[in-house]
């Protein structure tokens, strides 16, 4: 005999489905909604629902657009350099980098990155997409700013071999220590990455 009613458990078990909500993250909110004015349910509920079928992929860069429109915000943009290409691995990322105001390039989304385990291959990225885009566009710089773990390093790499032929000039992001931190506390691969990438002063 269920202790619980159906209701209840299909919420929690549904929510327990998100990154990082555990069981007991997954009742708490239940049990929120339970508690709170039906308003809120019906927003989150009217939210899900249209999350999916109001959002499409910018047709240029594949990141995050609204479905109304056919490209994204960026790309769209007339003031944005076109020489200048940050390949990232999600949208999140675009999200993280126009937060810093600092780059005012384009932007190419891979929507995730190569991983034997997962059976994920360059096929399975926008890799073609961004090979199409550099005959038409005219891009002097990529930079790969794909994660510094193993998967992002393999997938910059990859695509270094792929763009290497194109003339075209190729970063990738500096990886060092983060601000505010202490030198002794930093561990031994990032302590190498950022005395390898030292800048002039
Ligand atoms: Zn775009």
């Amino acid at each position: 005999m269920p202790i619980l009613p159906a209701p209840i458990t299909n919420l929690s078990t549904a929510l327990e489905r998100l990154p990082g909500i555990g069981p007991k993250s997954a009742s708490r909110l239940t049990f929120f909604l339970l508690r709170s004015p039906e308003e809120i349910s019906r927003q989150l509920a009217d939210a899900l629902l249209v999350l999916k079928s109001s959002t499409a992929l910018c047709k240029t860069c594949f990141n995050i657009t609204s479905s109304s429109q056919e490209i994204c915000d960026v790309c769209a943009n007339p003031k944005r350099a076109t020489g200048c290409i940050c390949v990232v691995e999600e949208p999140l990322d675009v999200i993280a980098i126009e937060s810093t105001a600092a780059f005012n390039g384009r932007y190419h989304v891979l929507n995730g990155v190569l991983s034997p385990i997962e059976g994920i291959g360059p096929e399975h990225l926008r890799i073609r997409e961004l090979l199409e885009r550099l005959r038409t566009e005219p891009v002097t710089e990529i930079i790969l700013a794909t994660n510094p773990s193993m998967e992002g390093d393999a997938t910059a790499l990859y695509l270094k071999q792929q763009l290497s032929q194109l003339g075209i000039h190729i970063t990738r992001l500096a990886r060092g220590l983060p601000a505010g931190g202490d030198l002794e506390y930093a561990d031994q691969i990032t302590l190498l990455r950022a005395l390898s990438g030292r800048q002039e002063m």
